[in-house]
């Protein structure tokens, strides 16, 4: 039995082992999308591990395999838990691996890494008894969340392979496994926040959300980030049924703006659909092509499911999307095959994957055989150096507005008075990961609603009040 689980999750094993062995920065972090999220609560669904009815804030997306051990930020990678069992998850990790960064003594902690993924895998997929295999986990965990207590067999918990239909009942698919030939109809799920990972977001495998202190007019705020598409039904009613449903998923119409405001001039040879590059005509949709791949590129096996799932995103014409991909592919990879890419490429900085395709661009544009066409051969390599330059402009974008998590950093990491140095340097570093400028007064005041009048004593009060009020 023990060797059935290692094998079902070699690809996690390997994945960390490598993602360790070359101390990579972490996946960014997002939610489940507000369709399954709808979907969860609909149904009343329960916590998979403990099974608390879902409401409210009470919940949060687990990162099965966690990001800070190479976990990937995608569909199949997220569970919803209950905010107690996310909790308990990570303070096991950190009890049995010890402090971040794990690639520090990696060999020595290399047995626990494995064991702490193949239970987290394995209990999100046949519920928290099949976690047993794993007695040191197990123990952890078990007593961290519920004490002496028996836990409660859940009877309404989703897994990560539902197929997240309204009338899909609980339970049923928790246990599937998908075929590894996976979907790649799936739709285009940007990813939340800015392109380089925040530094507790790594060290501590967080998922941003709206800290609760906040109110109701800065729900948009947050939102701006939560672009999310309904991923069962095609983008168009996906976005109406889901804004309909949950005033929550109004911004999802970001992206519809990013894709809709036409402003880039048609540059024939270019954005032409029969001839020339093919490339979409607005620098944004290239730059969403871009966040696509991604989020999304490890969840196929071929190029040509790639880019089916490219043309099935909606984010370009189908027509461009052949021409965009390829480009895209050969900026990450030396050879631009899909098979030598590897998660790490994902992580190269957007300048250089622009740059790598510029500098593609401009050998084949040397080519004399395959550009004939293109007559005034400077003027076109400058207008692509321009649209590429927006590319790069938008690239990220709409990811600026997210919040300060100081929900989740209490939890994790206040103690008393003393940590309020803590806090203030983890708020700034969030804010300039964001390549924002608001100094820590204004960050309080706009995002926390923390009065600039207010003396620190005040401040700290207010704090561990909010500490305390999330811990019951
Ligand atoms: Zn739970």
């Amino acid at each position: 039995m023990l060797s059935e689980i290692k094998n079902r999750y070699t690809q996690s094993l390997k994945r960390s082992e490598s993602f360790l062995k070359t101390k990579k920065t972490a996946a960014r972090s997002s939610s489940i999308t507000s369709s399954r999220e709808i979907c969860l609560l609909r149904n009343q669904a329960e916590c998979p591990i403990c099974a608390t009815k879902f409401m409210g804030k009470n919940h949060n997306t687990e990162h099965i395999h966690p990001r800070a051990l190479g976990g990937l930020n995608n569909d199949e990678n997220k569970i919803q838990m209950c905010t107690a069992c996310n909790n308990s998850r990570n303070l096991t990790m950190q009890s049995m691996l010890g402090n971040p960064p794990y690639y520090k003594n990696y060999q020595k902690i290399k047995t626990d890494v494995d064991e702490f993924i193949l239970w987290s895998e394995v209990t999100a997929d046949d519920g928290l008894q099949a976690g047993s295999f794993f007695p040191r986990a197990q123990e952890i965990f078990t007593e961290t969340r519920f004490a002496k207590n028996e836990p409660p067999a859940p009877e309404r918990s989703y897994g990560r392979f539902s197929t997240w239909d309204t009338d899909d009942p609980p339970n049923l698919n928790l246990n599937k496994k998908q075929s590894k030939n996976i979907n790649s109809k799936s739709k285009f799920i940007p990813r939340k926040p800015g392109i380089i990972t925040r530094f507790f977001d790594w060290v501590f495998d967080y998922q941003p959300t709206k800290p609760e202190g906040s109110s109701n007019n800065h729900n948009s705020k947050t939102d701006n980030n939560s672009n999310r598409i309904d991923d069962g039904v095609p983008v168009e009613n996906g976005l109406k049924s889901v804004h309909s449903r949950n005033k929550k998923s109004v911004s999802s119409n970001i992206i519809k703006q990013r894709l809709g405001e036409g402003e880039y001039p048609l540059i024939t040879h270019l954005n032409s659909s029969s001839s020339g590059l093919r490339f979409p005509r607005e620098p944004r949709q290239f730059a969403l092509c871009m966040e696509w791949f991604i989020e999304n590129v490890m969840k196929f096996t071929t190029f040509d499911e790639c880019h089916e799932g490219l043309k099935e995103s909606g984010i370009i014409p189908k027509s461009r999307a052949w021409a965009v991909l390829v480009n895209i592919l050969h900026a990450y990879t030396p050879n631009g095959t899909l098979d030598s890419l590897i998660e790490e490429d994902l992580g190269k900085e957007k300048n250089l994957v622009v740059h790598g395709i510029l500098e593609n661009l401009s050998t084949t544009l040397t080519d004399q055989t395959k550009m004939s066409y293109i007559v005034e051969r400077e003027n076109f390599f400058q207008e692509i150096e321009k649209y590429f330059h927006n590319v790069n402009r938008e690239f990220g974008k709409g990811h600026e507005n997210e919040i300060f998590p100081l929900i989740q950093w209490l939890q994790l990491n206040w103690k008393n008075e003393s940590s309020y140095p803590l806090l203030r340097k983890a708020i700034n570093n969030f804010e300039a990961e964001k390549g924002s400028e608001r100094n820590y007064r204004d960050i309080l005041r706009e995002d926390l609603e923390i009065p600039k009048s207010w003396p620190v004593v005040k401040i700290i009060n207010k704090i561990t009040h909010l500490k305390n009020e999330s811990s019951d």
